[in-house]
């Protein structure tokens, strides 16, 4: 049947998004494919499709639990009920069940932990997996923004499965990165999908505010004027809170503060508020934006510096999904620079955590990777962050007790200043791209190692100049009230962050 008829039948789409038909015609063809497309593009559709065409069934790797969650939501949503996340929600009684019938799935999300444990694997070799998926695929290289130790395991899993056929999704990576994609997957032979990341109807608009206070003002008078929704992205919960209370305060009542501190229910409740039209302003953290497919949303401020180009793209990327004039704003106070790097830091093991660990480690008569699993009490002693502690465990279970302790510790110091260097230099790209005089358009396909295409863009950049009046409402702020509930909602939500704080 054609992809246009399958695409109607079984998603009700009338039309294919940019890429999607290039790739599951690539894989239909029977070709490994590595696809970046933008977010929003709808890269879920390029292995979901391929499902009603090819036998046996889909694994798809994803790094993240909700992330995970939400896809299987998706096709759920579509009618598809063969779907599973083997994941650690699932309890053991469960998993038992599932892993009994698995072969009554058709979509089989796994996590790479979950790939990496024996009886797993074991039970998925004895399927015939028609399609390997590698969603969010930047996630195996070091020089990603967000690598994944388990995921540098993947090439392994896939052998280990046969060397099924490959697609490897990612929204944004950088060359170097595409490339150690394909050498850790091993794909000799392979198709190469590649859409522009440029959204040429998302303008760019820096503005360096001298002090904090400036900064905040700024901010309250251009949420009341710039056209609606929006999401304001913040790195701190606190802020996020505080500027959603002031920003209803100065009359925009539709303003929700969301991060991750917030109890689930309430999260779901104001995603559904803003997609819905009954919120216009977010006040978020990262934890905001995926799985929120809005198409209207006008302008996406940033109010703190983000840690990389490649995560600002995709929460910028959240703006003019329906094609229309939206604006993305950077407010830049100096010494900005140092959140990022802090918490950059924050990321990865210090070197005094790294000696005092092995002082222990070398008095301790039981193997290491035992000594350390589940050692709460190691953790808090040595005051180690989850993030840190995930990553001394992965590199010491990797070692599997080939290394003396002394080449142990070596590697983990070099692993955490390797990969301190590779963050710290994602924000001083960005402190660079804020400073610069040159198009912040060319500045980032450069670094995407895209031609530059802009000939075309009218409302391009600060730089290049535009009018920013040109992205004001018509009318400043209609004093929207908020109806009981949401009200009842608001409270009960700014009493709980109390509680949390
Ligand atoms: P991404 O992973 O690229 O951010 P998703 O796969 O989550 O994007 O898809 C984003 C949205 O686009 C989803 O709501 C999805 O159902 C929708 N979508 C996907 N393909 C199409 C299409 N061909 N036409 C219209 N909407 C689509």
């Amino acid at each position: 049947m054609e992809l246009e008829k399958l695409l109607y039948k079984y998603f009700g789409y009338q039309t294919f998004k940019t890429g999607q038909k290039e790739v599951i015609s690539s894989l239909l063809e029977g070709n490994h494919t590595i696809a970046m497309l933008p977010t929003g593009t709808g890269k879920s559709l390029c292995y979901q499709l391929p499902g009603y065409c090819l036998d046996g069934q889909i694994l798809i790797i994803s790094p993240l639990l909700s992330l995970m969650q939400d896809q299987v939501e998706q096709l759920m949503k579509f009618g598809e009920k063969r779907v599973i996340a083997l994941n650690s929600f699932l309890d053991s009684d469960k998993r038992g069940y599932v892993l009994r019938n698995l072969t009554k799935y058709k979509y089989i999300f796994v996590s790479p932990e979950m790939l990496g444990l024996p009886a797993i694997m074991k039970k998925l070799q004895d399927l015939t997996i028609s399609l390997f998926v590698v969603d969010e695929a930047h996630c195996i290289s070091q020089w990603g923004y967000d690598f994944r130790p388990d995921y540098s395991k993947l090439g392994d899993f896939r052998k280990k499965l046969g060397n099924p056929l490959t697609l490897a999704l990612t929204a944004t990576a950088t060359k170097k990165v595409r490339e150690d994609i394909i050498q850790s997957l091993d794909l000799e032979e392979y198709n190469k999908i590649e859409s522009t990341i440029d959204r040429p109807n998302i303008a760019f608009y820096v503005e360096e505010i001298p002090n904090y206070q400036d900064k905040q003002s700024r901010l309250i008078e251009l949420v009341l004027q710039l056209q609606k929704p929006g999401i304001i992205y913040f790195s701190s919960k606190k802020v996020a809170e505080q500027m959603a209370s002031l920003l209803i305060e100065k009359g925009m009542k539709r303003t929700m503060a969301y991060h991750g501190g917030l109890e689930q229910e309430q999260r779901i409740l104001i995603q559904q508020q803003f997609i819905h039209g009954q919120l216009d302003v977010i006040c978020a953290t990262s934890a905001f934006g995926m799985g929120v497919n809005k198409e209207n949303i006008r302008f996406i401020i940033h109010y703190h510096m983000p840690m990389q180009i490649e995560s600002y793209l995709q929460e910028i990327g959240r703006a003019g999904r329906d094609g229309e004039t939206s604006i993305a704003i950077l407010l830049y106070s100096p010494g900005d620079e140092q959140l990022p790097i802090q918490l950059a830091e924050g990321e990865l093991p210090t070197q005094l955590q790294i000696d005092w660990l092995f002082s222990r480690l070398e008095q301790s008569e039981i193997p290491h990777g035992l000594f350390l699993e589940g050692n709460q009490y190691l953790r808090e002693q040595g005051g180690f962050s989850e993030v840190q502690w995930r990553i001394i465990l992965d590199l010491i279970k990797n070692a599997q007790g080939a290394s003396t302790l002394d080449q142990l510790k070596q590697n983990i110091t070099e692993f955490a200043n390797e990969r301190l260097k590779v963050k710290k230099d994602s924000i001083y790209f960005l402190k660079k791209w804020v400073k610069s005089n040159s198009c912040r358009r060319d500045l980032i396909l450069d670094y995407f190692e895209e031609g530059a295409g802009k000939e075309s863009i009218r409302n391009c950049c600060d730089i290049c100049g535009f009018q920013l009046e040109h992205y004001q409402a018509h009318e400043v702020e209609q004093t929207n009230q908020m109806n009981e509930g949401m009200w009842k909602d608001y409270l009960a939500n700014i009493l709980l962050n109390r509680e949390l704080s």
